[in-house]
């Protein structure tokens, strides 16, 4: 299968859905992701330019580890906004190109404006990439694609209907995720948070939910025709 995981900021997916993607690579699947945002304002001394090409370095460092291709829509922070035509169809083009048998993203319930932008972006854009003569710079069309959302963060006010046991993958989860240096570092030093034990703590959580030792949650996105009887999840 191709897997698409849609995330804003380039550390969002190793949150909430790595541990998942690493189980569909592991299963043969092509996966893929997409950061709607740079992350150029995430951090408050160094400069966004400096800080916008760190942070996508550390992204692809992160796919590497487990063969998962990632690229971007190289919008600013808090500047992701799902009204955006021209955002929309950044999406379109990612999902016409990868012609993705479903898409992981964000939650509509998440926890701040560009994670929410992005889950509304990627609902409008599985709809808009199946019209062929909805033009892009990307031609053709895209099944219209079931939508999986992941976590929120932290899990408040996210009631899960499917969990992936990711004991065997929460390691190099937590791998991908201290790649993010430019994140993980500053919230160490500055925030005394540690949020690889944070990230762990929620995946233990979601684990005593389903019987697992750690897992990852999600909900699947109510829109026909985006349902379908199989399991496509790991
Ligand atoms: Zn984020």
């Amino acid at each position: 299968m191709n897997v698409l995981a849609i995330g804003c900021h380039p550390d969002d997916v190793e949150v909430n859905c790595a541990g998942t993607l690493v189980k569909c690579v592991q299963r043969g699947d092509k996966v893929t992701v997409c950061h709607v945002a740079n992350g150029n304002l995430g951090h408050e001394l160094i400069n966004e330019d400096e800080l916008r090409e760190m942070r996508a370095l550390e992204a692809k460092k992160a796919g590497s580890l487990a063969g998962i291709d990632v690229v971007t829509c190289d919008v600013g922070d808090l500047m992701v906004y799902d009204s955006s035509k021209a955002q929309r169809d950044l999406v379109v083009d990612v999902i016409r190109s990868v012609q993705p048998d479903f898409i992981i993203t964000h939650s509509p319930t998440d926890y701040m404006p560009d994670h929410v932008a992005v889950s509304k972006l990627v609902f409008d854009a599985t709809f808009a990439a199946s019209v062929p003569h909805y033009r892009t710079a990307v031609p053709g069309k895209a099944p219209v694609t079931p939508i999986y959302y992941m976590d929120n963060l932290a899990g408040v006010n996210f009631i899960p209907t499917e969990y992936v046991d990711i004991s065997d993958t929460l390691e190099k989860k937590i791998e991908m995720l201290e790649c993010h240096v430019s994140q993980m570092k500053w919230m160490r030093d500055h925030d005394n948070i540690d949020f690889a034990e944070f990230v762990t703590t929620c995946a233990r959580f979601r684990g005593l939910q389903c019987n697992a030792k750690y897992a990852e949650a999600y909900t699947p996105c109510l829109a026909w025709p985006k349902l379908i009887t199989k399991r496509l999840l790991p």
